[in-house]
């Protein structure tokens, strides 16, 4: 998964150092990252220092930072997505967690609260209002995604509906937590209301940091008795119950989904178990 990046340690701890020659730096433009035009990312050591550079993370030694890239004829723009793919891997969880705080930093420039001017608070990641003492951490928020189970050992695979974005490949339900629900609460709530199927039987499977939609998301493996569905056509074109030998079209192995579905067609879960 994207945030698989051993032996490579990422290092979230709030411990900003000045920048030297060889830390990372990223830009970017809406939902666009600037690199190199040859697809690398810039070093600090290769720009010039007239804007201000905002410590982000580092990973093993390397600091990355934020700043201003200029788009010259040295720099190209990628959509964020090509992250998600990026080799090798560690660059491209960086790219994608710096994007994540890119864009929580560009929504909080202003207090929500009394509307001054946001400063940095200096002891750990986070916004201050320096006028009404407002604080703001980065947003994460927390999703479902579930495996569902039908007693002839099938899983339930479904295609978004098209007015749900670009994403087409097979998927497992999935939903943001709601205010005042449990995550395994979301999990019975979803799957309900995409498919009308009632969950039983919910097991963890795993969790993975997901920055391209500010997400924490939570891998459910679950059962169903009665396996009927009802389908809501505003999220979901299609639900259909997947032997391990069906075919599949399954997105990269970055995602919590491809992990899933693949541990399904290894044989790793089973109804009722
Ligand atoms: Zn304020």
């Amino acid at each position: 998964m994207i945030h698989e990046i051993a032996p490579h340690s990422f290092r979230n701890e709030w411990k900003p150092r000045r920048p030297v020659s060889d830390d990372v730096v990223f830009g970017y433009d809406g939902r666009n990252v600037i690199l190199k035009s040859d697809q690398t990312f810039f070093h600090y050591g290769e720009l010039d220092h007239r804007h201000e550079f905002i410590y982000l993370f580092s990973i093993d030694e390397t600091a990355f930072y934020l700043t201003e890239i200029p788009q010259t004829n040295k720099a190209i723009s990628l959509n964020i997505n090509f992250a998600r793919y990026y080799e090798p891997r560690m660059l491209g969880f960086a790219c994608v967690t710096g994007w994540h705080l890119y864009r929580w930093q560009k929504r909080n420039r202003f207090c929500g609260s009394c509307g001054a001017h946001m400063i940095p608070d200096g002891k750990e990641r986070a916004l201050r209002c320096p006028e009404c003492g407002n604080i703001v951490y980065p947003r994460i928020n927390p999703a479902v995604i579930v495996g569902i189970l039908n007693k002839n050992d099938e899983l339930l695979i479904t295609q978004y509906a098209i007015s749900h974005g670009e994403y087409r490949h097979d998927a497992l339900v999935a939903g943001y937590c709601e205010i005042g629900e449990s995550v395994e609460d979301c999990v019975r709530r979803e799957v309900m209301e995409e498919t009308g199927l009632a969950v039983t039987n919910l097991r963890y499977f795993n969790s993975q940091p997901w920055s391209f939609s500010e997400s924490i998301l939570f891998g459910f493996f679950c059962d169903v008795e009665d396996d009927s569905i009802s389908l809501d056509r505003q999220e979901l074109k299609s639900a259909v119950w997947k032997k391990p030998d069906d075919d599949y079209d399954l997105p990269g192995e970055a995602s919590l989904t491809a992990n899933m579905i693949r541990y399904f067609r290894d044989g790793k879960v089973h109804y009722g178990l």
